[in-house]
């Protein structure tokens, strides 16, 4: 394939100005590499140098972040907002704890959340942010010191008009909490600055379990477009935090079988498939005990545990025979060769949990064998799909039932489906969900930058 000229143009002066960031440039170059044909015929973009103004972030903050651990040692960890892209809303996108984190992380994911949010159809802009700070092994009381240290420098570039974090890897309901209990301190004001808030003080039904539900109505939907089903399927699920556990729990309820779940030390696989039981249990380790995926195999028969091995070229998760996955760990954990086991073993559909866990060698081969594929950006987008309800719950002040809010899911899924779906038609080819969600989710964004002048 021979790249847009325009497109070439941009991903030189990107990659020399961040040569050190390569998530971000990975990010970068799937979206751009996405855009030539549309690029072709829509000339206004190259004129208005819409894909220099979007590479670039608004804003991008990082600060110290001091506490006092349990000892009374002083630790210091870097705190980092990304604030991408308020073209269609305020900026919208997790926080993210994790010794991982740094600015090419953050760059890619907030790159990424700009078309993410802008597919939901909701008025949301891109933003993400976090810390380098692990909460694994730490007291809640140190959590608790950490997220109010990092909230006192975070609370003067947020607000419910201006940017609204939620939380992603190592930011659940109990970090959401403590960063929520202090922003009020510091501005004493109760408002939707956060979303994924516990039900009691402001949150939505059907946010925790949005992002999984999402990713595995994505997958139905796709399904449905060849006249298939998910019932009876077999599904691969990586994983074992929020957005695993609810597609495990979605899955479980259409009559579809997970046989798989792992973390950051290993995986298991459920020899005779995952049951309700077993995904309670799993909830409890992850949620209450904090503990590790291999005492599931500890407690129950048929439930085997594998260590992962570092730096082996690939994961033998993706080998196990299946008819779905549902990658839902972490960035570039589906690797080229742990693509072609997929395939070889008998996988038609994957739906991304996490954000960009294919490498660009795995996306090649999915779309080489054109399987059902549904990138992250528009497999995943449920959760931020709905905060952004939570948000609105917030501004009228009332909360919507468990079934309202998740048939609005349901249809935010269909219409993103429906959207990529479309645009693959006009502008790549039938069924191509990497190109049709790039362009789909582009589109809106760029029309309304241009609308608004050179900001
Ligand atoms: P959680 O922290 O709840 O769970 C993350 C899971 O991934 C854990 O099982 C963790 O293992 C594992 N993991 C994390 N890092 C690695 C690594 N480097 N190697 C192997 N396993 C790893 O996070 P979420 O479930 O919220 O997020 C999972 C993915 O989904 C992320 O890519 C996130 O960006 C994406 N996402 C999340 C959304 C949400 O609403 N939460 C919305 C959209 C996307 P361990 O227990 O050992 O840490």
């Amino acid at each position: 394939m021979t790249r847009n000229s325009y497109v070439s143009e941009v991903l030189d002066k990107v990659r020399a100005r961040d040569p050190h960031q390569p998530e971000f440039l990975q990010a970068v170059e799937e979206v751009l590499d996405s855009l030539g044909s549309m690029l072709d015929k829509h000339p206004e973009y190259q004129k208005h140098r819409v894909l220099e103004r979007v590479c670039e972030p608004e804003r991008a903050f990082q600060f110290r972040v001091p506490w006092l651990d349990d000892k009374n040692n002083v630790q210091v960890n870097r705190g980092f907002r990304i604030q991408f892209n308020s073209a269609i809303g305020p900026y919208k996108g997790g926080l993210r704890f994790h010794p991982s984190v740094n600015l090419s992380i953050l760059k890619f994911l907030a790159f990424e959340q700009i078309f993410k949010n802008s597919l939901t159809g909701q008025m949301i802009g891109g933003g993400k942010g976090g810390s380098d700070f692990d909460p694994k092994g730490k007291s809640d009381a140190e959590v608790m010191r950490f997220c109010q240290s990092f909230m006192s420098e975070l609370f003067r570039h947020i607000n419910a008009d201006c940017d609204v974090p939620a939380g992603d890897i190592g930011v659940g309901g109990r970090e959401i909490g403590f960063l929520f209990g202090q922003y009020k301190r510091l501005k004493n004001e109760f408002v939707g600055v956060l979303t994924g808030k516990s039900l009691e003080w402001g949150g939505s039904l059907v946010r925790p379990e949005a992002t999984g539900y999402g990713s595995v109505y994505f997958a139905c939907e796709m399904l449905g477009a060849k006249g298939q089903n998910i019932s009876g399927k077999k599904c691969l699920v990586s994983g074992s935090g929020n957005v695993s556990q609810f597609t495990c729990q979605k899955l479980l309820q259409l009559g579809a079988t997970p046989i798989t779940a792992s973390d950051s030390s290993g995986w298991v696989h459920f020899k005779d498939g995952m049951t309700n039981e077993m995904l309670n249990e799993m909830m409890a380790l992850k949620n209450v005990r904090r503990g590790r995926i291999s005492e599931l195999a500890d407690k129950f028969k048929n439930v085997e545990y594998h260590e992962t091995k570092k730096g082996a070229d690939h994961n033998p998760l993706w080998a196990v025979k299946a008819d779905c996955a549902f990658p839902s760990a972490t960035q570039n954990e589906i690797n080229g060769a742990d693509a072609k086991n997929l395939l070889a073993g008998g996988v038609k559909v994957v739906s991304e949990g996490a954000n960009m866990p294919s490498t660009p060698e795995a996306i090649n081969a999915y779309l080489d064998a054109k399987i059902m594929y549904g990138p992250g950006k528009a497999a995943n987008a449920g959760g931020v799909a709905t905060s952004a309800l939570e948000m609105a719950q917030n501004s009228s002040r009332i909360a919507w039932p468990f079934d309202e809010v998740d048939n609005r899911l349901k249809n935010i899924m269909k219409n993103i489906h429906k959207n990529a779906f479309e645009a693959s038609k006009v502008y790549s080819w039938e069924g191509n969900y990497v190109d049709g969600a790039n362009i789909a989710g582009f589109k809106k964004v760029a029309d309304s930058m241009i609308a608004q002048g050179v900001v």
